[in-house]
C-alpha cells in the first residue's frame, strides 16, 4: 500500500504498547476465493484511545480485524490524555491497515469502499483516522463512508449475523452513551431516551476508583462480582419502577461513595478483598437491574420483536446473562455481538460503512470528523 512518510517516522518517537491483537489468520485458498465474491470494506476506528482497523465482507464476514490499544499507557492517567491519544493513532495507523490486508490477503484496488468513524469522539484521535481514510479514497478511488462511531456499535449486531430483522430497539452503554434508540435499518437509529447524567461505563470506571481498583473499572467489576454478594450494600435504581425510558447512574456512585467513605469522606469502611468483591457484585446488579428493565420497556413501547446491545458495557457478563434470559422470557429476538465487537472495534464501523455505501450514502473529500457533543443520532423524545 501507498504510505505517507512522515507517520512511519513518527512511530519511532512514540511509544505504543499494540496489545490484544486479534485477527483471523492468513485465509485459505478457498476463503480468499470466498472472499473474493463478496463486496469488501476496510473500516478504520480512531475515535479514543483504541486504533482499529478491519476488514468485512458484505457487511457481516470479519475477514480480518486488529487492535492496538493504548489503555495500558493511561492507566497511570487514570483516563485518556487525548493529545497523546491521537500522536499513538498516528504512529500505528499504517502498520495496522497493511497488516488487515495482508491478513485478508487482499489488494487496496479490490475493495468496495472504506469506511471510517467520523463521530463522535476526541477530535484531535477522529481526525488521524479520517485523514488516513480521506487519502487512501482520494488515492485509490474508493468510495468512502462516514461512519456515526453510536450507530456502528449498533451494527456491530450484523457482525457474524446474516439475518437480522428490523425494526428494532437498541441500547449503546459505553464509556461515553446510555442511551436506548430506535431503529428501522443499519445506521437509521432515532435516540428515544437514556441516561440524564452519567453513561453506565463511566459509572463502573469511577465506582472502581472509589474502590481503589484500577481504570479501566469494567472489566475489574466484572470479575470480581462474580466472586461477591450482591446483596451485602443495598444500592439504589434510580426510575426503575416509573415509566419512562430514563436512566440515571449519579445516585448508585454517589451511594456507594458515601457507603464506601462514609459522609464527607470521614467515616470509611475497610474493605477486605470479599468486601471489595461484594461491592462489585452490589453495583453491577443495580446497573444491570435498570440497564435491562428499562430496554425491555423500549421494546414494549414500541412495539418492536428485537432488541440489539452494543458497546463497552456490553462486555459485562452479568448483563449478557441477564438479556439472554430476559428477552427469551419476553418473547424477544436479542442481538448480541461478540464481547470483542462490543468494545471499540472497526468491524462495526465497516459493518455499517457496507451499508451506507450499498445505499450510496458517500462522503467526499470536505468530510471533517465532529467532536463529542457535535453529533450523534439525533433525540426524538425523553419517553
Ligand atoms: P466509549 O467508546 O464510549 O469510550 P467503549 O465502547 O470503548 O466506550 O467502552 C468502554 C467502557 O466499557 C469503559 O467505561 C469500561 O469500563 C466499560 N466496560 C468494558 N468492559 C466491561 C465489563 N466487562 N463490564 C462493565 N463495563 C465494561
Ligand atoms: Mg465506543
Amino acid at each position: 500500500m501507498q504510505r505517507v512518510p512522515h507517520w512511519h517516522n513518527s512511530r519511532k518517537l512514540v511509544r505504543l504498547d499494540v496489545k490484544g491483537r486479534i485477527g483471523a489468520s492468513v485465509l485459505s485458498v478457498d476463503e480468499r476465493n470466498h472472499a473474493a465474491a463478496m463486496r469488501l470494506v476496510l473500516g478504520i476506528e480512531s475515535s479514543c484511545d483504541e486504533t482499529a482497523v478491519a476488514i468485512v465482507g458484505d457487511g457481516q464476514q470479519v475477514l480480518a480485524e486488529v487492535i492496538a490499544s493504548q489503555a495500558d499507557d493511561f492507566a497511570t492517567w487514570g483516563g485518556v490524555v487525548p493529545e497523546l491519544a491521537a500522536r499513538g493513532h498516528v504512529a500505528s495507523l499504517p502498520g495496522l491497515i497493511d497488516q488487515v490486508l495482508s491478513q485478508a490477503g487482499v489488494q487496496l484496488e479490490s475493495l468496495a469502499g472504506l469506511a471510517v468513524g467520523a463521530w463522535p469522539g476526541l477530535i484531535g484521535s477522529l481526525l488521524t483516522g479520517v485523514t488516513a481514510a480521506k487519502v487512501i479514497a482520494q488515492r485509490r478511488g474508493l468510495p468512502l463512508a462516514a461512519v456515526d462511531h453510536i450507530q456502528a456499535h449498533l451494527a456491530a449486531v450484523h457482525l457474524d449475523q446474516p439475518n437480522v430483522t428490523y425494526p428494532l430497539v437498541g441500547l449503546v452503554a459505553s464509556g461515553g452513551h446510555s442511551n436506548y434508540y430506535l431503529g428501522d435499518a443499519p445506521g437509521r437509529f432515532v435516540m428515544i431516551g437514556g441516561t440524564i447524567d452519567d453513561a453506565a461505563g463511566e459509572a463502573f470506571d469511577k465506582a472502581a476508583a472509589t474502590l481503589g481498583l484500577e481504570y479501566p473499572g469494567g472489566p475489574i467489576m466484572d470479575r470480581r462480582a462474580a466472586l461477591g454478594n450482591p446483596r451485602a450494600l443495598t444500592l439504589p435504581r434510580s426510575f426503575i419502577h416509573d415509566d419512562t425510558l430514563r436512566l440515571s447512574f449519579a445516585g448508585i456512585k454517589t451511594a456507594l461513595l458515601y457507603q464506601i467513605k462514609g459522609p464527607l469522606g470521614r467515616d470509611p469502611m475497610t474493605l477486605d478483598e470479599n468486601g471489595i468483591n461484594d461491592a462489585c457484585a452490589a453495583f453491577q446488579a443495580g446497573v444491570v437491574d435498570c440497564l435491562v428493565s428499562k430496554l425491555l420497556l423500549a421494546a414494549k413501547i414500541h412495539q418492536v420483536r428485537a432488541v440489539a446491545v452494543g458497546g463497552g458495557v456490553a462486555c459485562n457478563s452479568e448483563l449478557r446473562a441477564r438479556l439472554t434470559t430476559a428477552t427469551a422470557a419476553a418473547g424477544l429476538q436479542l442481538y448480541l455481538p461478540k464481547p470483542r465487537h462490543c468494545a471499540d472495534n472497526a468491524a462495526m464501523i465497516a459493518a455499517l460503512g457496507h451499508f451506507q455505501i450499498e445505499r450510496g450514502e458517500l462522503a467526499g473529500p470536505d468530510l471533517v470528523p465532529l467532536p463529542t457533543g457535535n453529533a450523534g443520532p439525533r433525540r426524538k423524545s425523553l419517553r
